[in-house]
């Protein structure tokens, strides 16, 4: 494999359409998540990051607060074969801010665009492959692509998908009658580019299962894990429709007339014959009886920027989770293709706590070590040295004679708050002398 995209799941769309154009320039790319299992995730994540030889990463509003898109980043950043990639604007993640990020906000999503040349370079030095582009099938695919109602590169997302999710974002200039142009079915077109490419498993393949639940991550100083703080975070989310509670097409009637009721409809694009999702039942085959007028049936709103304050508490450390119940994304209500219906969902946010390193202790636990200078006489002769907790409470400690340098002295209860349970872990202080 030459490049793994990696995305936020809601943009699978344009990192399919991203992994499309790179297979025309002659690239083996892959991005699909679905063969790896659920757990095990960060063996295997590493062992795919390892296989790729160039690594995008896209960075939208959503993916820079998300931690397994920046844990990829991260690891693909430390084996040198990260390749950032600007889909919209968003304030990059830290330790990403100052690396030379390629900006596609404004690319219109075609193959042979002047925007995408540094992103090529970049692509041909990691892989060590020049890129061999294939003008006719590229632009075979594009014309395709344009026939089926082409988006600029960030419009590409699973923010408004329609029932049987469409890949495209209904931009809300379509009036829903005009057969052309016209958001459709999840696989025609990447089907037709498929077969032109023979790209099979690698591109395309079956949708991920997506999910409400969003992640994020808070960082925290140690001062601030040691009394617990409240938080201001700022998340990126849709919401369920609030009319139709997400059910966009609220009921069915009898067998749709465009389609008998099969869903599909054959059509001609060009010189390809196509099976289509009817767009008159949106794949559903039933007459649509009636769609939610507050958001076009799609059962979900806008992304918006939601202000969330969370508490951390006392002990917090980094691995702890907090769940904030009902405060992640939305699935609107979809109906599959064997006519099970899947509920509308609102899923939950999750915030993963990131201890900041401190210049003075380290952690384990509960426990709390570091060092503490003493004049060499002190250490021979005994005495007393003054230290102070994470909280800045002093200590007087009492330095028995004879004590070697490199020893540590346990004081028991002074380290951190218990996360659960009450109580303080222990401070190790290291005695050692100034050289
Ligand atoms: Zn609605
Ligand atoms: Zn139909």
């Amino acid at each position: 494999m030459d490049i793994l995209i990696c995305y936020k799941s809601q943009r699978r769309p344009a990192a399919r359409h991203l992994a499309s154009v790179l297979a025309g320039y002659g690239y083996d790319v892959a991005f699909d998540y679905q063969d790896i299992p659920a757990d095990g995730f960060n063996r295997h994540l590493e062992e795919r990051i390892a296989a790729a030889k160039a690594v995008p990463v896209l960075w939208c509003g959503q993916s820079v607060s998300s931690q397994w898109v920046i844990e990829q980043a991260r690891l693909a950043k430390d084996a040198g074969r990260l390749v950032p990639v600007l889909m919209e604007r968003a304030e990059l993640p830290l330790g990403f801010a100052g690396l030379n990020t390629h900006n596609l906000s404004d690319w219109d999503g075609s193959g042979r665009s002047a925007l995408l040349d540094g992103f090529i370079e970049e692509l041909a030095r990691l892989t060590g492959k020049r890129p061999q582009m294939d003008y006719d099938k590229l632009k075979a695919y594009e014309d395709t692509w344009r026939d089926f109602g082409a988006l600029q590169f960030s419009q590409f997302s699973y923010s408004a998908a329609a029932p049987g999710d469409t890949p495209f974002e209904n931009t809300g200039a379509d009036d829903g009658k005009s057969e052309t142009a016209k958001p459709e079915g999840e696989n025609d077109v990447f089907k037709v580019f498929d077969e032109m490419f023979g790209a099979g498993g690698k591109v395309g393949g079956a949708a991920t299962a997506e999910t409400a639940d969003i992640h994020t991550v808070a960082e925290i100083t140690l001062e601030e894990a040691f009394s617990g703080i409240e938080k201001d975070l700022e998340i990126s989310r849709t919401r369920l429709c609030s009319a139709c509670s997400g059910q966009g097409i609220l009921g069915t009637g009898p067998n749709c007339s465009a389609c008998s009721g099969t869903g599909k409809v054959t059509a001609k694009q060009g010189m390809f014959q196509l099976q289509k999702t009817c767009s008159n039942c949106q794949g559903s085959g039933k007459t649509v009886v009636n769609k939610c007028a507050t958001c076009s049936g799609i059962g979900t709103s806008a992304p918006e920027i939601r202000h969330l304050r969370v508490k951390i508490p006392a002990g917090a450390t980094t691995g702890t989770r907090i769940r904030l119940a009902g405060e992640g994304g939305a699935t609107p209500a979809r109906l599959l293709e064997n006519g099970i219906v899947v509920s509308a969902q609102t899923g939950d946010l999750y915030i993963q706590v990131q201890l900041r390193s401190h210049p003075y202790f380290e952690t384990r636990g509960a426990d709390v070590y570091c060092n503490a200078i003493a004049k060499p006489s002190v250490l021979k002769k005994g005495g007393k040295l003054m230290v102070h907790d994470v909280s800045g409470a002093k200590i007087k400690l009492n330095i028995p004679k004879g004590v070697e340098e490199g020893k540590s002295m346990r004081l028991e209860g002074r380290g951190m708050p218990n996360l659960k349970g009450g109580g303080r872990g222990d401070l190790y202080v290291r005695l050692i002398t100034q050289s």
